[in-house]
């Protein structure tokens, strides 16, 4: 087995593992899987810091931006993309095809979205039913300041649709204070289960926008008004998943038992660029870095399949270059969730020395020493502090 140090799918705790084998019921018929299932969207809820409805959606984390976006949009909709990286941009195809009209609101790609850029733009623009933003749009490791641009849609009475997919629980997520109308998660990034499930956390204005809409939401398996009342009439629209419910609950739990789960991302991912930079290698972003995921430029002398394919055969460690218009141009390190161990890095950092060197590209220093230098001084920062 690879270690998998991708952007996600990443590894699967033990626990988790074992949950997913546990002995099956009725997840239609039997009335204790309602409640657990409604136990563990309020453990979600709560770990989110909202008093919003979730719900776990049998499909991939992209089920649960299409959910979002068929359920809201009807013909004719204006709808702001928020666009400064591919997943970002990607919300315009959903927006389409459920008849809405989007605007594609583009930003560079090398920073987080300027909260004065967007002001700018909704003081003349805001005539539009809802928007759509990127927490960490993962291609690049863009992280966009949520907290700071939900409210600032809000407040020209435009709801919003996050997709925090390869963030939440890698950096904080405070739903009900960033004023996120829809939010956007999945079981297989910092979450550490595996594959297979999405979960949206639904505003009770998200709700009434459902409700008060004149055609019906052109979709079944994507329309989340169908949950509408599952826990009072014991029903599901769908006969869920059990095996993969519980998994994913374990993996909350042990999201809710790690006390230092945000710090421990932030410790090593500042660690993880201070590295890379002391290296001399060059990070894809002038800003916006997410704690999840650290890209990298591929330096001259090396392409992306010699790194990734030596990092597997000689170190036995997945890494991922990345797709679309960074194609062959970056390597990403995802270092979310079950991944982010200091132990995990230091192999990773090795391995990439080795690489390097076999390769016969020159580094400005070791990514080893360097990587852990940088943790033994920001642990004596925090010493001092
Ligand atoms: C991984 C990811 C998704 C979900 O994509 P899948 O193909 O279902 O894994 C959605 N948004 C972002 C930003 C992601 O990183």
């Amino acid at each position: 087995m690879y270690k998998v140090m991708t952007p996600g799918p990443t590894m699967v705790a033990p626990n988790v593992r074992a949950a997913r084998s546990l002995e099956c019921t009725n997840p239609d018929l039997d009335e204790a899987f309602v409640e657990f299932y409604k136990e563990t969207c309020e453990l979600i809820s709560e770990l989110l810091h909202t008093r919003n409805e979730t719900l776990i959606l049998d499909g991939e984390g992209i089920l649960g931006l299409e959910a979002a976006c068929a359920s809201l949009t009807e013909p004719g909709d204006k709808v702001l993309v928020l666009d400064n990286g591919i997943y970002g941009k990607g919300f315009a195809d959903f927006v389409t095809m459920y008849g809405g009209e989007p605007t594609i609101l583009s930003f560079d790609y090398e920073r987080e979205i300027a909260a004065e850029e967007l002001e700018a733009y909704l003081e003349k623009n805001h005539d539009f039913k809802y928007a759509t933003i990127v927490h960490c749009d993962t291609p690049s490791g863009m992280l966009n300041e949520i907290g700071t641009l939900c409210p600032l849609l809000k407040k020209y009475g435009i709801l919003t649709v996050v997709d925090s997919v390869s963030a939440m629980f890698g950096e904080p997520v405070e739903v009900d204070a960033f004023q996120i109308d829809i939010l956007c998660g999945g079981s297989q990034k910092a979450v550490s289960a595996p594959p297979g499930l999405t979960f949206v956390v639904v505003s009770e204005e998200a709700k009434q926008a459902m409700k008060t809409r004149k055609t019906p939401i052109r979709s079944f398996y994507a329309n989340l008004a169908v949950f509408d009342g599952y826990y009072e009439q014991k029903w599901f629209p769908y006969t869920m998943p059990i095996s993969d419910i519980n998994g994913l609950r374990v993996a909350f739990e042990n999201i809710k038992a790690d006390d230092l789960v945000y710090e421990r991302h932030s410790r090593i991912a500042e660690a993880t660029r201070t590295a890379i930079q002391a290296a001399g290698l060059a990070l894809y972003q002038q800003s916006g870095f997410s704690n999840t995921v650290t890209v990298f430029r591929i330096p001259e002398g090396i392409t992306e399949q010699e790194i990734l394919t030596r990092m597997k055969e000689t170190h036995n460690i997945l890494l991922a270059g990345s797709f679309g218009e960074f194609s062959g141009k970056l390597i990403r390190i995802g270092h979310m969730g079950y991944n982010a161990t200091e132990e995990n890095m230091v192999e990773v950092m090795r391995g990439l020395d080795e690489v390097f060197e076999w390769y016969g590209i020159k580094l400005q220093g070791s990514l080893e020493k360097e990587f852990v230098s940088a943790l033994e001084s920001s642990d004596e920062l925090l010493i001092l502090s």
